[in-house]
């Protein structure tokens, strides 16, 4: 057994029983969604939680907590460039919690759903029987954009692939527990413009909740690859350098893989997004390389111990 039990193991553990999951998973897990056959068409579903120490601090207002619930699984949609359908939650709530908090919570949780156009349909509420923190789980219902539009995976990014990010990176979550973790916007619009205007060429994509070290690590995984990072390209927030743009993880950007030499816009969607260039796939070098190297000054450097999982932060994006 690994020393802490993660996402990645339980979705190893989950694959390992992968004759259990029957004709009708096209994609199991391991990407941002999973992906059904619901009678001829792709239903696409996952689930996500935040919890009270690990993804907000105590005395965060309800509204925020609520709002980033959902949020955080509507950027999983954005991830496969996707089209949100219907939420559903569950919390656990600590036993002293006033009935007001409780209904702030929920109807920010509703309203940020019906933001989104993924309308609350259904939840549950327990309360913990001893001091235990908020725990609030949403799990998310998604179609694709269209029939000839499939959900973009992030295990099919290709050699010579460019690497793309949206936004700026790093940052997000400041000591104090105050940041753009809290308020971030999907990039719901974004990954549909860009899904649009690269079609086929946009190869592969995901969102990036845990640090591009480890993020463009997975993608590279997934699609058997080597992710090469430009760190002078990289787009750091105000403030940030590149190490916090690799590590610091809850930026809940894209990235993107894409193919063929396609130009890929500068800004993107409504809120005309910037989008960077940040590097490139290739084949790995020889088998036991690392998924991600960054590159500095014509200086390979090891970024494997940077991210969320690995610096001693809080874990669980
Ligand atoms: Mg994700």
């Amino acid at each position: 057994m690994p020393e802490r039990f993660r996402e990645d193991d339980f979705h190893a553990f989950i694959r390992s029983h992968a004759s259990a999951l029957g004709p009708h998973v096209l994609q199991g897990p391991g990407d941002d969604l999973a992906v059904m056959d619901f009678h001829g068409h792709a239903l696409l579903m996952g689930v996500d939680q935040v919890i009270e120490g690990v993804h907000f601090l105590p005395g965060t207002a309800p509204e925020a907590i609520g709002r980033k619930a959902v949020t955080r699984n509507i950027s999983d949609v954005a991830a496969m460039a996707c089209r949100p359908v219907a939420t559903l939650a569950s919390c656990v709530l600590p036993m002293d919690v006033s009935p007001a908090f409780a209904q702030r919570l929920v109807d920010a949780v509703r309203r940020t759903a019906q933001q989104f156009n993924a309308p609350l349909v259904g939840g549950d509420t327990a309360l913990h029987r001893s001091q235990g923190p908020l725990t609030l789980s949403v799990t998310v219902l998604a179609e694709p954009l269209s029939p000839t539009r499939p959900p973009v995976l992030r295990s099919t990014a290709k050699a010579d692939d460019r690497l793309f990010v949206t936004g700026l990176l790093g940052g997000s979550l400041r000591p104090d527990g105050s940041g753009r973790h809290l308020d971030f916007e999907p990039r719901v619009d974004e990954a549909e413009a860009l899904a649009t205007t690269l079609g086929e060429s946009l190869h592969a994509m995901m969102d990036l909740s845990d640090g591009l070290a480890q993020d463009a690590a997975r993608m590279a995984l997934a699609s058997g690859l080597q992710a090469v990072i430009d760190a002078a390209a990289l787009p750091c927030s105000p403030g940030c350098g590149w190490r916090n743009a690799m590590g610091d993880g809850e930026d809940y950007e894209l990235l993107l893989a894409v193919g063929g030499g396609r130009a890929v816009p500068s800004h993107v969607g409504r809120g005309r997004t910037p989008t960077r260039a940040i590097g490139l796939m290739r084949a790995m070098p020889k088998p036991d390389a690392p998924r991600v190297i960054c590159m500095l000054n014509d200086i390979e450097i090891a970024v494997e111990h940077l991210g969320r999982f690995n610096d001693g932060q809080v874990d669980g994006a």
